[in-house]
C-alpha cells in the first residue's frame, strides 16, 4: 500500500524500551474508587446512585446526558460512600463531581447487557451498544465512540482507520494490546466497520512496533478488507488528520472532520472495548495504561479499574525512585501534568509518567532567535513564533487569524525550540482564552436573550392587562347601559301607568265637572 509524505513532525527519543517488553498485568481492585462524572468530551454524566447505595460491577452509576455524552459504570461491587467533589485528573487540580465507591472485594457482577451477534445485529444496534457501554476514544481524545460510529448516517464514508500508531514517547499500552489481544482488536474493527457501513479497514501501526505489526497481520490474515500497515515513526503520526493524509494522500480541509473526506478514525484499544461490549456485554470499566518514566521503580503496562488513584497505581509499580520533576497523565508531548497524585484514572488516560528533571527538558527560556525551526516542524504549516508573539500581546483574534485553532498542541515546536520557549503553553493559554471569550459571549447573548424575552413578556402582560381593563370597562359600560335601559324601561312602564292613570283622571274630570255643574245647578235651584 502506498503511503504519502506529510509535512513537519519530529523524532523525539522513544523511551518505549522501559515498558514495551512488559506483559499486561491486572491491578487488584483497591478498597476505594473515585469515579468522575465527566470522563469524556461533551456533557458530564448524571449520577443515578446516592450515598449508601449498594452497587454491582457493571451497573450504571451515572447516565449519559445529551447527544454527546457517555454513561459511567461501577468497576466493581461495593457501596457508594459519597457523591461529591474530588480532585480531578487535570493540571488545575480543581475538584470535579465524583462518585466514591467503597469496594467489597466480591467483584460481583450486576445484570450484564445481553451479548450481540455482530453478524445479525443492525449498525444502529451496534452503535447503541457502544453508547450503552460508555465507550469513549481510548487514545486520549475521550470522544464518545458511539457518536463517531453514527457518522455513516450523515457522511458518505468508505474507510475506517484504526490508529495503532502510538506515536507518543514512553507509551506502550496499545503496543501490548495489539500483541496480546490481537484477535479481540480485529473483531472490534470488524464490528465498527459494520456499524459505520464501510468495507475498508486500515490498521496503522508505527514501524517501531514490529511485533505488533506481525501479530495484527497474522490475526487479520483471514479477514477480508482489513489491511495492517506500518507507518513511519514520526511524531505526531497519531494525529487523526495526519494519519489519514499519510494513508490516503488526502488532506482534511481546515475546520472539517476526516469524515468529510470519507474516513473515520478509532483507536485500537477502543476496538477491543467494542468487542467486549458486543460479544460479552461488558461496559468500559477498566483500561490498559502504561506506567513509565525515569522516576518509576518498575515501569509496567497494567489493566486498571476506572477510578483507581494514580498513587495506588504508582505504589503497585514499586513507587518512585526519586521525587518526580513532573507527574503526567498521557504522553510527555501532549499529556497533562497531574496536580494531585490522588487524582483518579479515567477512561481516556493511556499513560502515567513520573519524569526526572533531565527527562522534562526544562531549561530557562530565552529570547526567540528567529531560527525558524518551529515553522519547519509544525505539521499544520503554522508559524508558531508569530502566534506566540501575538498571544503574549493578548492579541487572541489576531492569533486565530493565523491559525491558532488549527494547532494540535502537539508540542513539536516546543521540542525543537533552541530558546526553550514554552510555545505550546502559549497556544493552550490562547485556546483557553478563545473558549473563555466564547463562553462570555454566550453568557452575554443569553443575558440579552433573557432581557429581551422579559421585555416581550412584560409587553404581553401589559397588553393582556390593557385588554382585560378594556374588557372590564366594556362590560361595566354594557352593564351600566343595560341598567340604564332597564331603568328607562321601568320608568317607561311607570309613565305608561301614570299616563294610564292620567287617562283615568281625564275621564273622571268631566264627571267631576259634571258633578260640579250639577252642584252649581242645585245651588241655583236652592237660591231660586
Ligand atoms: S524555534 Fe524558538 S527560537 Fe526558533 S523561531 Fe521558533 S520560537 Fe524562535
Ligand atoms: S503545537 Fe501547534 S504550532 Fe506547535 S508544532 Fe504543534 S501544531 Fe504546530
Amino acid at each position: 500500500m502506498k503511503l504519502f509524505k506529510i509535512r513537519g513532525g519530529v523524532h523525539p527519543e522513544g523511551r518505549k524500551r522501559l515498558s514495551a517488553h512488559k506483559e499486561i498485568e491486572v491491578l487488584p481492585v483497591p478498597d476505594l474508587l473515585h469515579i468522575p462524572f465527566r470522563q469524556h468530551v461533551g456533557e458530564p454524566a448524571e449520577p443515578v446512585v446516592q450515598r449508601g447505595d449498594r452497587v454491582l460491577k457493571g451497573q450504571v452509576i451515572a447516565k449519559a446526558k445529551g447527544p454527546v455524552s457517555a454513561p459511567v459504570h461501577a468497576p466493581t461491587s461495593g457501596r457508594v460512600l459519597a457523591v461529591g467533589a474530588f480532585t480531578a485528573p487535570h493540571p488545575s487540580g480543581l475538584p470535579a463531581r465524583t462518585i466514591h465507591i467503597l469496594t467489597d472485594g466480591k467483584d460481583e457482577w450486576g445484570e450484564r447487557m445481553p451479548t450481540l451477534d455482530p453478524d445479525t445485529a443492525s449498525p444502529a444496534e451496534l452503535a447503541q451498544r457502544v453508547a450503552d457501554a460508555g465507550i469513549v476514544g481510548m487514545g486520549g481524545a475521550a470522544f464518545p465512540s458511539s457518536v463517531k460510529l453514527n457518522l455513516g448516517e450523515r457522511y458518505k464514508l468508505h474507510t475506517l482507520v484504526i490508529n495503532g500508531a502510538e506515536c507518543e514517547p514512553y507509551l506502550t499500552c496499545d503496543d501490548r494490546v495489539m500483541r496480546e489481544r490481537s484477535d479481540q482488536a480485529i473483531d472490534g474493527c470488524r464490528i465498527m466497520a459494520k456499524a459505520l457501513g464501510v468495507e475498508k479497514v486500515i490498521i496503522a501501526i508505527e514501524t517501531n512496533k514490529p511485533e505488533a505489526i506481525e501479530t495484527m497481520t497474522e490475526a487479520a490474515r483471514d479477514v477480508a478488507d482489513i489491511t495492517v500497515i506500518g507507518v513511519p515513526t514520526r511524531y505526531p503520526m497519531g494525529s487523526e488528520k495526519h494519519l489519514v493524509q499519510t494513508l490516503t494522500g488526502k488532506e482534511t480541509p481546515s475546520g472539517c472532520l476526516t469524515a468529510d473526506i470519507g474516513v473515520v478514525v478509532h483507536n485500537v484499544a477502543t476496538a477491543c472495548a467494542v468487542n467486549e461490549a458486543v460479544r460479552r456485554g461488558k461496559p468500559l470499566i477498566s483500561r490498559v495504561v502504561t506506567v513509565s518514566g525515569g522516576a518509576i521503580a518498575k515501569p509496567r503496562n497494567i489493566q486498571v479499574p476506572i477510578g483507581v488513584s494514580i498513587e495506588s497505581v504508582l505504589e503497585y509499580c514499586g513507587g518512585t525512585t526519586e521525587k518526580p520533576a513532573r507527574l503526567m497523565m498521557g504522553g510527555p508531548m501532549m499529556g497533562q501534568p497531574v496536580a494531585d497524585p490522588r487524582s483518579p484514572m479515567v477512561k481516556g488516560c493511556n499513560g502515567i509518567l513520573a519524569l526526572t528533571l533531565e527527562e522534562t527538558r526544562q531549561r530557562p527560556a530565552s529570547a526567540c532567535i528567529r531560527c525558524g525551526s518551529c515553522v519547519q516542524v509544525c505539521p499544520c504549516g503554522l508559524v508558531p513564533l508569530d502566534m506566540a508573539a501575538r498571544i503574549r500581546n493578548e492579541e487572541i483574534d489576531s492569533a486565530v487569524e493565523i491559525g491558532l485553532t488549527e494547532c494540535l498542541s502537539c508540542g513539536s515546536c516546543n521540542y525543537v525550540c533552541p530558546a526553550h520557549l514554552p510555545l505550546v503553553q502559549y497556544f493552550n493559554y490562547g485556546k483557553g482564552r478563545i473558549k473563555a471569550i466564547a463562553a462570555e459571549k454566550r453568557k452575554q447573548e443569553e443575558t440579552k436573550r433573557l432581557a429581551e424575552a422579559r421585555i416581550v413578556r412584560l409587553e404581553e402582560q401589559m397588553r393582556a392587562k390593557k385588554a382585560m381593563l378594556a374588557k372590564r370597562k366594556a362590560e361595566a359600560e354594557a352593564r351600566a347601559k343595560a341598567k340604564a335601559e332597564a331603568e328607562a324601561a321601568a320608568a317607561g312602564n311607570d309613565n305608561t301607568e301614570a299616563a294610564a292613570a292620567g287617562n283615568d283622571n281625564t275621564e273622571a274630570a268631566p264627571k267631576a265637572e259634571a258633578k260640579t255643574a250639577s252642584n252649581d245647578n242645585e245651588k241655583e235651584e236652592v237660591q231660586a
